[in-house]
């Protein structure tokens, strides 16, 4: 335990070891993470930050941005994070996860970027967390940094999965991590997607599964620094 009562970033509990403030803001903010998840990823982050920052594709309105950013901030490391802020098919008018707050009234579009600067401001993170709005592959496209985390939490239909791997695993360094969220082995448990993606990432030999929590799953990046993934030279479809 540390000087200020936090345990080790390989305590299991990782809910111990983030910030009680943080933590709170977490908890309390909008999105689609549970506690337990969260806490994982948060510890998933505290071992891996510093040797270089984290990637999050899916930022919604900032909670698992919250898990990561804390652990970017213990780190000294940054969390950029990308999201056009206009919603995934299923949080649209008439589908299951549509929150009529965040319509904006002016264009009567999905705007979840307001709601996602709140959330950050609030919890004191705004010089760990880095916004990013735009599209994944047009972002993909420009993107130069290798990342030490890189979490896959965007668009599930199939073909935004597959972009946003295709985009940007193979910035993961050595060591480095990939986390993807909401994987289902069975169809009956959820959207086929991520799970497709963490078959890919599995098949391509330069990811190995760890740990599992819940519905997110961690591979390491195995390989030399120079060693792309397979997938980077393609260049993917433009499409939201
Ligand atoms: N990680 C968040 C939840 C993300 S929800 C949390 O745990 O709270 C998925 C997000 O992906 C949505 O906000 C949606 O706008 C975004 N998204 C979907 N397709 C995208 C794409 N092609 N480019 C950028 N963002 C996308
Ligand atoms: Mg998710």
């Amino acid at each position: 335990m540390d000087t200020l009562g936090r345990v080790s970033p390989t305590a299991k509990d990782a809910a111990v070891s983030m910030p009680a403030d943080l933590l709170a803001h977490a908890r309390a903010a909008k999105g689609f993470m549970p506690a337990d998840e969260g806490a994982f990823l948060h510890r998933v982050a505290l071992a891996h930050l510093g040797a270089g920052p984290a990637l999050e594709i899916g930022s919604y309105c900032g909670k698992s941005a919250l898990y990561l950013g804390a652990a970017a901030r213990a780190r000294r490391s940054t969390l950029f994070t990308v999201d056009h802020h206009r919603g995934s098919e299923e949080n649209q008018a008439g589908w299951e996860h549509h929150d009529p707050t965040l319509v904006d009234e002016a264009s009567g579009l999905m705007d979840t970027l307001p709601t996602f600067r709140r959330t950050i401001a609030a919890a004191g993170l705004e010089d760990v967390v880095v916004a990013v709005v735009g599209g994944s592959t047009t972002v993909a496209r420009h993107w130069r940094t290798p990342v030490a985390l890189l979490f896959v939490d965007g668009g599930h239909a199939e073909v935004h999965a597959q972009n946003d791997y295709t985009g940007f695993a193979h910035w993961v360094q050595p060591g480095g991590v990939l986390v993807i969220h909401d994987v289902f082995e069975r169809p009956e448990d959820g959207g086929q997607a991520p799970y497709h993606v963490w078959l890919r990432a599995v098949e391509s030999g330069a990811f190995v599964p760890d740990e599992t929590v819940g519905s997110m799953r961690v591979l390491v990046r195995v390989g030399e620094p120079d060693q792309a993934v397979q997938a980077s030279s393609t260049d993917p479809a433009s499409s939201r």
